[in-house]
């Protein structure tokens, strides 16, 4: 426990806390976020205002009392040389002046400052030494007892954790000899395979680099150990999935044609292999894990339709589930539109409405009925397709013979949802677990895709349906605002309706915001009822509207009564509004390019003309917009971002709960790949990894731990 080897705060507890460290390994597992250059090592008399030094030699005082008139603590240590004396000052972290006493040696590292006529180092580094570096040659000649490191790491701050803090801490530990105690998870082959040093190793070299190639190797040896990690999680859960039976689902050739015939649309090349491939992987005995990946507008509805079709001919049951209310709405009605002619009867489970198709008195028409209605058909097999959102998961919902779940959207769900869901097919008399099909609009990288859901076989969708015109893409500064604004007019008057999306929700300061020209959907929602387009009704929507006035609001959008909905980035998940063929992005410089596409997206919806007007006042951040423009590939606009902003640019980098450090390896394709042959080819061996103890304790610690692990 860190509580056992330092004397914390209630706060800095708390701190601990929120960033998940526990234990000293925790702790040590801490890395810099960067290292700063060696600081030039002075003469107390060669000093100068404004420089990053390091000067060593005798303490001569100590003082730790209260500001004059701040009344706030301050600590305070004079150093003395050869050359002269000087003061070092801590308004933060006064207990660093208490590490040392009078007589002591000691090494400051800090930034000169000057306050009336007087130099001082604010806030310094401070270090106790044994004895004087010997003053023969250089300071730093005699390295080998020396505590002194030339590359200073730097650590992520949180409020009452300082850089300073982790430094001494993990230097502490180290000290106490705590980092050989620990186990290494990584197996010594796997290391010695990829010239990676051990744990205890890497752990000295990334916390105390003597150069920056031993930061860079040890860097790169936990990049690998996260991303074999995740993989071997992965690849765990896919082979226990997999060991699992399930329904073979066959569709005899001729059944399928005839399905594709009755659709309202020739498939696509893409559509046709995703279906395919689908199809054989149904047929097996083992569950289908995969995930089908593709642009918005691609096409996945079909795809989907064609697998749940195969389940129902075969006498199984599929539920398929989406994140939002109107979005189950939008599938119920496309579903009933590819099924039009099959005789299928579909139902519609959500929060606030019941439905099921065909109703008794149309068979082209839905209807409501009781949820108690509907989930006894449902249970009884009567409906084979039942369409919803995370109500599907609820513990009342029962099923005759699931046999295959979609999830739409997967991103928005949790593992745990999905294995819920997936859960609901097993029964105690029928152990066959159902195959699930996962689905996505996000364009991530390939080797993040291949971390990620390295548990998932993958198909992609490359490509879109015919006679899609691209988005006309525009960039636009403030000059040509009040212009664009009157392009926009002259469609919505020809019927069309647009989306407006802003970055913030509400400016936390009105005057910050102005300054800085970000543009709040509150505040931007009066302004342009107001002064740009009093004439049109506008509607917003927004992440802290409760969920049923969110739907209200969309669904009037939908319905065509709102003609301008003025959003922040909710609106990215997949609704389908064919009518709105404009988009405006406020402050589009702030949206890395995967965000931008996918909002882009939105209006990529029919075959008219659609329009893509990017706001934005940041000049440097311009190639970037123009490379959004130029290019209609969210895989590719996802690479170009990883490549040229780093993992962090990413959105949604934070949910997938991988470390900075291993975002470092996601820029590494061959690493991921190593990492992921390795961890398949060591469960593929040792499922239970009951011969690998170190690598199942380091899984367990992770899965009590971190998101990502759930
Ligand atoms: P997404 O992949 O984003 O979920 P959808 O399944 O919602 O895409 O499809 C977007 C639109 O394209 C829908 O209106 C759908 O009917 C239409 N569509 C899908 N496949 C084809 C096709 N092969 N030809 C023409 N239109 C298609
Ligand atoms: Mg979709």
């Amino acid at each position: 426990m860190i509580s056992d080897h330092f004397r914390l705060t209630a706060r800095q507890k708390v701190a601990l806390g929120r960033l998940g460290l526990v234990t000293a390994e925790d702790l040590l597992r801490y890395f810099p976020s960067r290292y700063e250059a060696p600081a030039k090592e002075c003469l107390i008399r060669d000093l100068t205002v404004g420089e990053t030094v390091r000067v060593i030699g005798e303490v001569t005082a100590v003082k730790v009392g209260r500001g004059f008139k701040t009344k706030l603590p301050i600590g305070e240590v004079t150093l003395t040389d050869t050359t002269g004396q000087i003061k070092a000052i801590w308004f933060h972290q006064v207990y660093l002046a208490k590490k040392v006493f009078v007589g002591n040696f000691a090494s400051l590292r800090g930034k000169v400052t000057e306050r009336k006529g007087e130099f001082y180092l604010a806030n310094p580094e401070i270090e106790r030494l044994e004895r004087l570096p010997d003053s023969s040659g250089s300071l730093f000649t005699d390295a080998g007892e020396s505590e002194l490191v030339s590359l200073q790491p730097v650590y992520p701050e949180t409020r009452d954790l300082s850089s300073a803090w982790f430094y001494h801490a993990i230097k502490k530990l180290l000290r106490l000899g705590l980092a050989q105690k620990l186990l290494d998870p990584l197996p010594a082959e796997m290391l010695a395979r990829y010239h990676l040093p051990a744990l205890v190793t890497a752990l000295v070299w990334i916390h105390s680099p003597r150069q920056e190639s031993d930061a860079v190797v040890a860097r790169k040896r936990f990049a690998f150990e996260e991303i074999f990690l995740i993989q071997l999680d992965r690849a765990r859960r896919r082979v226990t999935y997999q060991n699992q039976p399930a329904h073979r689902i066959s569709l005899p050739p001729d059944t399928l044609k005839s399905f594709i015939e009755q659709l309202p649309f020739p498939l696509t090349g893409a559509q046709d292999r995703a279906i395919k491939a689908i199809l054989q992987d149904l047929a097996r005995a083992e569950p289908m894990a995969r995930l089908l990946e593709g642009d918005v507008g691609s096409g996945k509805t079909v795809v989907a339709a064609a697998a749940a079709y195969a389940a129902v001919r075969a006498g199984d049951e599929v539920a398929y589930m989406v994140p939002t209310e109107i979005l189950a709405q939008q599938h119920f009605e496309s579903f009933i539109a590819n099924f039009a002619q099959l005789n299928i009867n579909i139902g519609l489970l959500t929060g606030s409405d019941c439905r099921k198709f065909p109703s008794k008195i149309s068979p082209h028409t839905h209807t409501a009925i009781s949820r108690a209605q509907l989930l006894k058909w449902v249970a009884n097999g009567e409906i084979p397709i039942l369409i919803g959102t995370q109500t599907l998961i609820q513990k009342k919902v029962r099923w005759k013979r699931l046999g295959l779940v979609i999830i739409d959207e997967q991103h928005r769900f949790g593992v745990m949802q999905r294995q819920r869901l997936v859960g609901q097919g097993k029964k105690a008399t029928q152990p066959a677990v159902p195959h699930l099909l996962s689905m996505t609009a996000t364009p991530i990288p390939r080797t993040l895709a291949l971390t990620l859901y390295g548990d998932l076989d993958l198909t992609l969708l490359d490509e879109l349906p015919p006679g899609r015109r691209p988005v006309a893409t525009a960039i636009v500064t403030e000059k040509t605002r009040s212009a664009t604004y009157e392009k926009i007019k002259t469609e919505l008057k020809a019927g069309r309706q647009a989306y407006i999306i802003c970055p913030r929700i509400d400016a936390p300061d009105p005057l910050k915001a102005l300054a800085l020209n970000v543009k709040s959907a509150k505040l931007e929602y009066e302004r342009l009822a107001r002064e740009v387009f009093p004439d049109f009704q506008l509607g917003l929507l927004h992440g802290k509207l409760k969920p049923d006035d969110k739907e209200k609001v969309m669904a009037d959008f939908v319905a065509g009564k709102i003609k301008i909905l003025v959003a922040t980035s909710v609106v990215e998940v997949g609704v389908n509004v064919v009518n709105a063929t404009i988009i405006v992005i406020e402050g589009a410089e702030r949206f890395g390019l995967a965000q931008l596409h996918q909002l882009r997206g939105r209006v990529a919806r029919s075959s008219d003309q659609a329009y893509c007007y990017l706001f934005t006042t940041d000049s440097p951040n311009i190639p970037r917009l123009k490379y959004l423009a130029s290019t209609k590939n969210g895989f590719e606009l996802a690479e170009y971002d990883l490549s040229l902003r780093g993992a962090g640019a990413l959105a949604g980098a934070k949910q997938w709960g991988i470390s900075d450090i291993g975002m470092e390896a996601i820029k590494n394709l061959k690493m991921v790949e190593a990492a992921r042959a390795e961890a398949r080819e060591l469960i593929k061996i040792d499922p239970e990894l009951s011969r690998h103890p170190r690598l199942a304790t380091r899984l367990q610690t992770l899965a009590t731990r971190d998101i990502h692990f759930e």
